[in-house]
């Protein structure tokens, strides 16, 4: 089976109740029951980004992975960010790629630091000669109830790894990035349907929407088209990384397919950003929430 096989959305993936599972942030996919398709067994490429060099942050699991996946299957050689704590998923991913025959080099770090991110983009362009390709998937996701017990340090981090890494690596990239790059970013329906125990993670995700709109404009005279991917619910370490078991049971469930998405199902919109396909599509935001409604 691959993606471009005609599905029913509503049987294609199991629906919750799943087994309740939490985990400690950053989680791992291999710990999580079921397992994430990230498109492994399924995703077909058709040459569509031949020669294109990138990077993914986030590349070890989740979305993140199945973009990876999905940008070298059709062609592209990239570099995987990830935590050093995520090692064993990172290898997974990198196992598979190289042995498909592309490039997938491993670049641990925290994208909360400013020197990460540049040596990120110098890795890259030391690796492949240049980059045209900046996908960034990463993100941090935790709950909290309370405004009260929401900390400044815990705000900090939110805002460090999901806004200010978007600026510290699309500031190093530019530099390297020739007419007809791009770069895409990673919202969330959190941006405009924002639940009250993710108030500094739904505020970061708003303001991805923003950089996305405005930095399309600020490149668009250099060549390089900026857009961004909002994802509703989706299968990823994500959630028992950050809510508790009994939600992570029934993750997805209230959503029209009656499941939460699969990172599979997301692979190909980073695709069709990256190619010239979109020619013309730049500021926008792709969102990918299995009907749930979001603006
Ligand atoms: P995930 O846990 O698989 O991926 C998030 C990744 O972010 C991690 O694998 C990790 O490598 C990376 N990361 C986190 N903090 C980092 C840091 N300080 N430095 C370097 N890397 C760091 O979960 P996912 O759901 O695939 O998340 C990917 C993106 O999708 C995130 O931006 C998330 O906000 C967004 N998103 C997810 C959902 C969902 O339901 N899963 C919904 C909307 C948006
Ligand atoms: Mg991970």
């Amino acid at each position: 089976m691959s993606q471009y096989d005609k599905r029913d959305p509503n049987t294609l993936y199991p629906a919750p109740p799943y087994p309740e599972q939490e985990q400690s942030l950053p989680g791992a996919a291999w710990k999580m029951d079921p397992q994430p398709d990230h498109g492994e067994q399924s995703y077909v490429g058709k040459e569509r980004l031949t020669g294109y060099r990138g990077i993914v942050t986030g590349a070890d699991s989740g979305i993140g992975r199945a973009a990876a996946i999905a940008l070298s299957r059709e062609g592209a050689d990239l570099v995987l960010s990830y935590l050093p704590d995520e090692q064993e998923d990172a290898e997974q991913v990198r196992d598979l790629l190289e042995g498909e025959g592309r490039r997938a080099v491993l670049f641990p770090g925290d994208i909360s630091d400013e020197q990460y991110c540049k040596d990120l983009v110098q890795k890259a362009v030391d690796e492949f000669g240049g980059l045209d390709t900046l996908v960034m998937v990463a993100g941090r996701m935790d709950s909290n109830d309370d405004v009260l017990t929401l900390t400044t340090e815990h705000f900090d981090s939110t805002f460090k790894t999901n806004i200010y890494s978007l600026f510290w690596l699309t500031k190093a990239a530019v530099p390297h990035l020739e007419p007809g790059s791009t770069i895409v970013t990673t919202g969330s329906i959190q941006a405009s349907t924002p639940s009250p125990d993710k108030i500094d993670y739904a505020i970061s995700k708003s303001a991805v929407k923003t950089f996305t709109e405005a930095v399309a404009q600020q490149l668009a005279p250099k060549g390089i088209r900026v857009n961004s991917v909002a994802p509703g619910p989706v299968w990823t370490p994500l959630q028992p990384g950050s809510d508790d078991a009994e939600t992570v049971a029934h993750f997805g469930e209230s959503s029209p397919f009656g499941r939460p998405g699969q990172p599979a199902e997301l692979g190909a919109a980073y695709v069709h950003l990256v190619s010239p396909e979109s020619s013309y599509q730049s500021g926008s935001t792709i969102t990918i929430a299995g009907g749930t409604p979001a603006f």
